[in-house]
């Protein structure tokens, strides 16, 4: 079936969603063999002498000879002609609820039609789907499925939104781009899933289009950030305050990993940056990690690494804060932050209770940010 098990796991959806069954079911073509990948001119890069390009859709900023491929593996110099080698060509698509991005303050209760293509700007030591997102486009099979066909499936099966996510939305940013106009047309919103490692122009030009960014901050250290991700903090930090300026709606993760990035000093200094830069009111999941791909000698997160994570942030005053991948903790709801009343109750992915009326406290009238139906 198509994507509508919304209890199975991530690592079973990619088996279940292979993309050959996808196609036959929802109608569209499987991509062509890797000797063909069809090619589009990509935005923001320079040209430069001798056919050589920069790209500056991230901030490793690629200088790449002809015939090469930037770090992302997807992006191609032809002749001093930069190409995106996987516009329309996802190799994941599935239908999600939208807390399981997660998402929590983002029209709740809703599905999410969800899509991936190969390939990541980064290279994080503990990725869950290194399948796809450590990978060139040869590697996985592909769809054919352009923007527009996106916007119609995501229509007709009830989807609020489309879902930029599983790999690395930023390297696939102009079928990202494309395939968001195509849903405002039909009155289907945009979300991304992302790293946030992109340079400016970029995302103010995305930020314009979607109405939500969900960014895992990997960190609050640049030397995790060199030694655990291979890429940098403070960019990823540029686009947390530009996401917010732009008043695109923005939450943020932080995957806890024990030894790594779960010190006491480290929580409080990322609750007290993003006190100053964003305000009280940006939703933070503390979540759980699973010893997967390149650290697999480390142990999960113990629940009480993340509980005091989640003191730090509730004592530094933030008012939306979360722990992630336990369900049934009470840390998965929302509480108004004057009357402390359940708004939003979840177990998991499922939402059980809404007590909002209009996008305030039922029981006190307090606005709850974050985006709602009306
Ligand atoms: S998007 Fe890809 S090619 Fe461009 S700078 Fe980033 S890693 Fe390099």
């Amino acid at each position: 079936m198509f994507g509508r098990n919304l209890d199975i796991n991530r690592r079973s959806f990619f088996r279940s969603a292979a993309v050959p069954a996808l196609c036959v079911v929802v109608g569209c073509r499987e991509a062509e063999a890797a000797a063909s990948l069809s090619r589009r001119e990509a935005q923001f890069y320079e040209k430069l002498p001798n056919k050589k390009i920069r790209c500056t859709l991230c901030p490793r900023g690629c200088v790449i000879d002809d015939r090469e491929r930037g770090y992302c593996g997807v992006r191609e110099n032809r002749d001093g002609t930069y190409y995106t080698l996987v516009h329309s060509r996802p190799c994941s698509v599935h239908i999600d609820p939208v807390e399981k991005k997660p998402l929590f303050h983002f029209y709740p209760g809703t599905l999410a039609f969800s899509l991936a293509t190969a390939g990541c700007n980064v290279n994080c030591k503990f990725c869950q789907n290194w399948e796809i997102s450590q990978v060139r486009p040869e590697q996985v099979r592909n769809a054919e499925m352009s923007p527009d066909q996106v916007a119609t499936l995501a229509r007709d099966n009830r989807c609020v939104s489309i879902a930029y996510t599983y790999s690395e939305p930023v390297v696939f940013y102009e079928y990202v781009y494309d395939t968001a106009l195509a849903g405002n047309a039909l009155g289907i919103k945009s979300v991304v899933i992302t790293n946030g490692y992109i340079q400016q122009e970029p995302l103010k030009k995305l930020c314009a289009q979607v109405e939500g960014i969900k960014v895992d901050l990997k960190a609050f250290s640049d030397k995790f950030y060199r030694e655990v991700v291979n890429g940098e903090l403070k960019p990823v930090l540029e686009s947390l305050v530009t996401i917010h300026r732009q008043k695109t709606w923005l939450e943020i993760v932080y995957l806890v990993i024990p030894t790594l990035n779960d010190s006491d000093q480290e929580f409080r200094g990322l609750c007290q940056w993003m006190r100053r830069e964003l305000g009280l009111d940006v939703p933070v999941h503390f979540t759980s990690f699973h010893p997967q791909y390149l650290l697999k000698n480390l142990p999960p997160t113990p629940l009480a690494t993340l509980e005091r994570a989640k003191r730090i942030a509730d004592a530094e005053g933030l008012n939306y804060v979360y722990i992630g991948n336990v369900p049934g903790h009470p840390a998965e709801s929302t509480y108004c932050p004057r009357c402390k009343e359940v708004v939003i109750q979840r177990t998991g992915f499922r939402v059980e209770k809404m007590n909002l009326k209009k996008g305030s406290c039922a029981q006190c009238g307090t606005a709850i940010a974050g985006r709602w139906k009306s």
